[in-house]
Parts: structure tokens; sequence; C-alpha cells
């Protein structure tokens, strides 16, 4: 071999090495750039509210007054609860004989003899649960579906369970129109949960019983908060928050006097 083809070939294999180099080094470079692509895709994944329906854009001003004279006037304060309220469209979840009064300070009925709550008492029961946008609730008694889409506007997932078929249904109905891919509506008997997608950074109680059903507590996560209407054995009720350690341990604590309709089913079975 010549001089010269052996300075071309020595010249390439430094090269070749050169390249190797580059690509080897280039490797754990690359990583986190596709660690945050595949990051990306995974929170692409997570289903969050659409609000494209044009329900939306309508009666904003009166959702405005709402939250203003109904609800930061009584001291909520969380951001998150405040532009939950500012968007889910309360009126598309309530019955045409109502609609005129879908924005006033009061619960309104939503037929099945059950009723959807006062705005204030909404967004006071969504603040106590401190919901983060990874947050996972349960919520029992669906009703309308409005609070479950409030939660909805926050958290990452609502499973929520409604015991009359024909409320589950329409109000699983309306979500999907609405485009609320977040939400799972179940129909059943809310005291025992749902197992299969416990447990909950939140639970939250819209229909008021003697007792908190035992499944409810097991299926919080360490560190959740649960809230529900509880009744008294005189027929009183009050919201109770409670919360569970990380050790698991419960407490309770009395937060407000309430007016809730019953739960039916298995609480009212079982002993007290
Ligand atoms: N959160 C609702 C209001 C619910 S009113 C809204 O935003 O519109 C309470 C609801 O709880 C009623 O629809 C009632 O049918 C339901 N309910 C009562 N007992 C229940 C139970 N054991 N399991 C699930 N839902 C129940």
């Amino acid at each position: 071999m010549s001089a010269k083809y052996m300075r071309l070939f020595k010249m390439s294999s430094l090269l070749i090495v050169f390249l190797f180099l580059t690509t080897l080094f280039a490797e754990p470079n690359q990583g986190p750039a596709d660690a945050n692509k595949s990051k990306a895709a995974e929170e692409k994944k997570i289903s969050r509210p659409e609000h494209k329906h044009p329900a939306f854009a309508e009666r904003k001003k009166e959702r405005e007054e709402m939250v203003a004279e109904q609800i930061e006037a009584r001291d909520i304060k969380d951001t998150n609860v405040l532009k939950a309220m500012r968007i889910v469209p309360r009126h598309a979840f309530i019955p045409e004989n109502v609609q005129k009064q879908a924005y006033g300070d009061y619960p309104l009925p939503i037929g099945f003899d059950q009723t959807i709550s006062q705005p204030y008492i909404v967004a006071f029961m969504t603040e106590s649960l401190g919901l983060e946008p990874n947050s996972k609730v349960l919520e029992i008694g669906t009703g309308s579906g409005y609070q479950a889409a409030v939660c909805a506007e926050i958290a990452a997932e609502v499973y929520t369970i409604e015991i009359v078929e024909g409320l589950a249904k329409r109000a699983e109905e309306k979500l999907k129109e609405l485009g609320y891919p977040n939400v799972f509506v179940k129909a059943g008997d809310g005291y025992f949960g749902w197992p299969e997608k416990a447990p909950f950074d939140a639970i939250i109680g819209t229909a008021a019983a003697e007792r908190i059903p035992p499944p409810l507590i097991e299926q919080l996560k360490p560190g959740g908060r649960m809230i529900l209407p509880y009744e008294t054995n005189l027929g009183f009720q009050h919201l109770v928050l409670v919360t569970k350690d990380g050790k698991g341990n419960i407490s309770k604590r009395k937060v407000m006097p309430v007016m809730f309709v019953p739960m039916t089913g298995e609480v009212t079975k079982s002993e007290k």
C-alpha cells in the first residue's frame, strides 16, 4: 500500500472512531429529549374537558356574577375552584322549567325527586377536597352531573356513582355531550364505592346518611380527604370533613350545617 493510501486509510479509520464516539456521547444527550417527548405524549393521554360545546359560551355574565356575589363573597379562595365555577355551564345540567333560575343562590329540582346543590355548597365542598391536577376523585350521588363536572375541571379523573338509573344515564349522556372525557359514571349504590378504581385522593358525598359507609373510608388514600353530609338521629345535617393521615388514622371535623337529600340503599339497611 502506498503512503498516500495509508494516510487515507488512517484518516478514514479516525473518522469512523470519531463518528462512533459522537454517537456514543450523543445517546445520553438525546435521553432527556426523548423522555420529555414521551412525557408530553403521556400527558396527552390524560383527557381534559374540551369546552367546545356552545353552552360554555352562553350565560357567561351570569356565571361571573354568581362567582362574585355568592362564592367569592363568602370567602371561597381556591383559584382552581373559582375558575371551574366560572367555566362549567350550570344551565346545561338542569331541566327546561328551571332555566331562569340556573344561576340563583339555591338548590334546584332536577327530576326524580332530586336536586342540584346550591352553587356555594358545590364550591365549598370542592374547595375542602384540596384538589390538584393529578387527583383522582370519587363522587357518591351524581344527580345532574354538575358537581362531577366542576371537579373534573380541576382533577385528572372523576368517578361518580348514582343510585337512580335514569339520572345516571342522563348525567352520563350530558357529560359526554359537553365534552368531559375524564368523568366516568356508574349506576349503582355508592355505599360500596368503586373498589376497582380505588384508592382515591378525594371522595365527595352529595346525599346525607346517618353513618359514613366503611368502604368509602377504606377507599380513601392515605393523605386523602372526604367530605359528605352527615345526618344526626334528630334529623339535623352537617358536612363532615374526613381526613386520613399517612398512617391511615382517620379524623373527622364538623364543618357546616346543610340540607341534602337522603342517601338511599345499603346505608339505610345495615346496623348503625
Ligand atoms: N351532585 C349532584 C347533586 C346530587 S343530589 C349534582 O351536582 O347535581 C344527591 C344524589 O344522590 C341524588 O341524585 C340521589 O339519587 C343520589 N343518591 C342517593 N343515595 C345514593 C347512593 N346510595 N348511591 C349513589 N347515589 C345516591
